[in-house]
């Protein structure tokens, strides 16, 4: 027992001595029969990793809208590993269910709402923050109504089905001088921070393409699978779902934005599950400084969540690369193939907090309302490619 707390103490000595927020790790791995020395890797995000937790009674207090799936399963846990929030409020259509999770995170019963008296929640100063994980159709309106309502709002990918709602979003949180910011874990998640280090630094030498899939079945026997087969409420088929992290890769990996967008769409004929919404779309992109992308985006084949990246000296694979856990990165050059080892930390946590640290900063977080309306604008572009046929200016 002694033994290993001294070995965790020193291991945290060591940590703290070598002063990253996000920390690299050594090489540890060997793949092929290269081994190398480790790359410090992984830049901090704006999240406060290494400063100590605010006592509970500064963390800014916030509010889960809808008590599904990716909800009960990974946001709520991840409040336990928070710095700077706390979990002080649920809004759900389910009572029981609402009052079983309350007694689970310690949320004072008073401070459970449902869909009809959420706009109250303005009257609860105990509330900073409402985080909305609704199906897609429904972000706009709760949204905007959680601004009225005087709170900060972080809200689910996709934004919302469509341009005109996300333009209201930013203007309704604009209005209420209110923080908006849009759930991209990816873009707080250490590996996908390497990643991008590593695109953008040069070390793969002159970037050339990016291929980034995205696939899953979609199962129209899991309830959190049941809005999503109805256009109203998914706004989309798997591009909106899935589709969408294969495009913010591209975008974030190259810190550029397309000038050129062409597609193909097609969907099982006959299968019920895509009556209103599409099953593949694959789109190729093209960026300012060159760099082609292609992409795809199912719901017709088993679990994929990769991204690799081909520049003239190295090409990177990310996979999984989009995973909550457990990514893997490769880099092969001329000397062969080496895995990267990065600490994994809890990405709902961080991007969490940078948004409670963005308000207590004051300043715009990094995944703002206008990162969202940028790819639901290109999401838009990207289906009108593959009905038209045409390539797509942007
Ligand atoms: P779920 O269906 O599991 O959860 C949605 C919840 O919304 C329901 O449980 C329900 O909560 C509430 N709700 C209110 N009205 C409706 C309605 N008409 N139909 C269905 N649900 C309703 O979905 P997910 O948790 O998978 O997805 C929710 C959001 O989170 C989506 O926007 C999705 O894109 C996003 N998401 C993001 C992920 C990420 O990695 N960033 C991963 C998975 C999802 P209640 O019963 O409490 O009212």
């Amino acid at each position: 027992m002694f033994d290993s707390l001294k070995k965790e103490l020193s291991r945290r000595a060591l940590l703290h001595r070598v002063g990253f927020g996000f920390m690299a790790v050594g090489v540890t791995g060997t793949v092929g029969n290269i081994i190398k020395p480790a790359h410090t890797l992984a830049q901090a995000g704006p999240a406060p990793s290494n400063e100590p937790s605010l006592p509970p009674e500064k963390k800014l207090g916030w509010a889960v809208v809808g008590l599904g799936k990716f909800a009960t399963q990974q946001i709520m846990p991840s409040f336990a590993e928070c710095k700077r929030s706390k979990l002080v409020a649920l809004v759900s259509g389910d009572r029981a269910k609402a009052e079983r999770y309350a007694q689970q995170y310690g949320v004072n019963p008073k401070n459970i709402y449902n869909y009809q008296s959420y706009d109250s929640i303005r009257n609860n100063p105990e509330v900073d923050v409402i985080y909305i994980i609704l199906p897609n159709g429904m972000h706009a309106e709760y949204s905007i109504r959680g601004a009225q309502a005087g709170k900060h709002i972080m809200c689910e990918k996709p934004m919302a089905n469509t341009v005109e709602e996300c333009q209201a979003m930013i203007d309704a949180a604009k209005k209420a001088n209110r923080k908006l910011m849009i759930a991209y874990r990816a873009q707080y998640e250490p590996y996908n921070l390497a990643t991008i280090k590593l695109a953008q630094s040069g070390k793969l030498g002159k970037l050339k393409l990016i291929t980034s899939d995205h696939g899953r079945t979609l199962n129209p026997k899991d309830p959190a699978d049941i809005w999503r087969m109805q256009k109203k409420l998914a706004g989309g088929g798997s591009l909106y779902d899935i589709g969408i992290y294969s495009l913010q890769a591209t975008r974030y990996i190259t810190g550029e934005e397309p000038v050129a967008i062409s597609a193909m769409m097609y969907s099982t004929s006959g299968d019920p599950r895509f009556r209103e919404v599409e099953e593949n779309v694959n789109f190729v992109l093209r960026f300012p400084s060159g760099v082609l992308a292609n992409c795809t985006s199912s719901y017709g084949y088993s679990d994929t969540k990769r991204i690799q990246v081909f520049g003239s000296d190295a090409v990177l694979e990310l996979d999984p690369a989009t995973d909550y856990y457990k990514h893997r990165l490769m880099i092969k050059d001329k000397n062969g193939n080496q895995e990267q080892k990065i600490q994994e930390k809890n990405q709902f946590a961080l991007e969490i907090d940078h948004l409670s640290e963005s308000i207590i900063q004051n300043k715009q977080p990094k995944t703002s309302g206008e990162e969202g309306l940028q790819d639901v604008k290109l999401m838009q572009l990207i289906y009108e490619a593959a009905r038209t046929g045409k390539t797509i200016k942007v």
